[in-house]
């Protein structure tokens, strides 16, 4: 048996390293973080690492634009280039219906302090000369959402952790969690078993069975969500270019086209196998959104899982069981939310409360009211 610890954190994906930093960071001496395996093996190592603040619902607008900021410092705050580099994201509308609801969206994140804006299809154009901007009926801008290299974030903060105590355990499975009947828990992983006065949930798309262990039942779903990379190229756009149909693509610092589209009919899975269909449903879409496209090689692809709720935002916060903490669901925008949530969470469990109120993410709001579906999903 391992000496108790104070905080036990399942996973050291990008939300598992934030949260042990931050509590690291707030002064909690003993702090352990599992991770089944390298990091990077779950979604934050799939992932395409955008940073938007452009969103649907007032909650989720504030929450990702305190992250956006954060990412803005987070390479001085932690001594480690994570290359957050600032191109914009570039949101296609392709009909009426899609004009109307990003009007509306902009007129929401304005009012919040994100200065997006409309454009029509020819301003589009201005930005990206190669878009085929036939094909739409305008798009909306916001230059401070950008991308970082997940690698950089991961290490950032691995790194971060490693100079201010905290221990992260790879190829350490944690296998089961109980109660201890003393108030604590007890953590049985495949290299041993842990006391600890708090877990932290933070196991991406696996975290429905490692609360389950505890007798708590959250509402996630795993879902498969490709990508691709190509050739690299001469840089020749900036914005991360997306729509609501699930279409995305930018361009890597090393010249790379990467992102994907969404193939229609995709049933709950934990497999991680890419697929023709993919393939063919993206150069589709791709040559469609830029023709320029067309003759250029695809060299990679691969797959990641979402961790899917019912209104499509994050389940953050203590749960029933006291000292169990979740931070999970993020329904495929993970990345973009750590830093703030590693906050959030250290804040909740060091000072008993938040700088931003995370009640709107409590798992409690499935069972006690109606809940409504992110609208901005990619
Ligand atoms: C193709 C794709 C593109 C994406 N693009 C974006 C994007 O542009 N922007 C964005 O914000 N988000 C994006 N996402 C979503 C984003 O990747 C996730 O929301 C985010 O990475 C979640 O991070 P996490 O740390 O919560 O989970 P993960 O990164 O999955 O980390 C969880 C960790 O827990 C470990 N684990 C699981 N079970 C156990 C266990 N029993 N014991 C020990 N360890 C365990 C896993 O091995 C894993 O490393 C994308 C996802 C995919 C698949």
């Amino acid at each position: 048996m391992k000496e108790p610890v104070d905080v036990a954190v399942v996973g050291a994906g990008v939300t598992g390293l934030s949260v042990a930093y931050n509590l690291a960071r707030l002064g909690m001496p003993r702090i352990s973080v599992f991770e089944r395996g390298y990091l990077g093996v779950g979604s934050t190592g799939r992932s395409g690492g955008g940073i938007r603040a452009q969103f649907a619902s007032p909650e989720i607008i504030i929450l990702a634009r305190e992250s956006e900021r954060a990412y803005e410092k987070l390479s001085a705050e932690l001594g480690y280039n994570v290359m957050f580099r600032q191109g914009g994201y570039l949101f296609l509308a392709y009909d009426e219906d899609e004009v109307r609801q990003y009007k509306e969206m902009v007129r929401l994140q304005n009012s919040l302090g994100v200065k997006s804006q409309f454009l029509e299809p020819h301003e589009a154009k201005e930005l990206v000369p190669d878009l085929n901007s036939d094909a739409i009926l305008g798009a909306t801008f916001h230059g401070r959402d950008g991308t970082a290299v997940h690698q950089g974030v991961l290490w950032g903060y691995a790194r971060a952790c490693a100079r201010l105590g905290v221990e992260v355990l790879t190829f350490t499975e944690v296998r089961a969690v109980r109660s201890d009947g003393d108030g604590k828990f007890v953590l049985c992983t495949d290299r041993g078993n842990v006391v600890s006065r708090n877990i932290v949930v933070a196991a991406g798309a696996h975290s429905k069975p490692i609360a389950k262990m505890m007798g708590v039942d959250i509402p996630t779903t795993p879902l498969r969500r490709e990508a691709l990379a190509t050739e690299p190229l001469k840089p020749f756009f900036d914005p991360m270019i997306v729509s609501l149909r699930g279409e995305w693509l930018f361009q890597t610092l090393r010249g790379e086209v990467v992102g994907g589209a969404v193939v229609e009919g995709e049933r709950p899975t934990y497999e991680l196998t890419s697929t023709f269909d993919f393939l063919i449903q993206t150069a589709r879409s791709w040559t469609r959104i830029m023709p320029r496209l067309k003759h250029v090689n695809i060299l990679r692809q691969w797959a990641g899982l979402y961790d899917d709720t019912p209104d499509a935002k994050p389940i953050l916060g203590e749960t029933p069981v006291k000292g169990f903490y979740l931070a999970c669901g993020f329904s495929g925008y993970g990345f973009m939310l750590a830093p703030m949530v590693g906050k959030l969470l250290a804040e909740q469990i060091v000072d008993g409360r938040t700088s931003i109120d995370i009640r709107p993410f409590s798992l409690e709001r499935f069972r006690t009211r109606r809940v409504e579906r992110e609208r901005s999903l990619i």
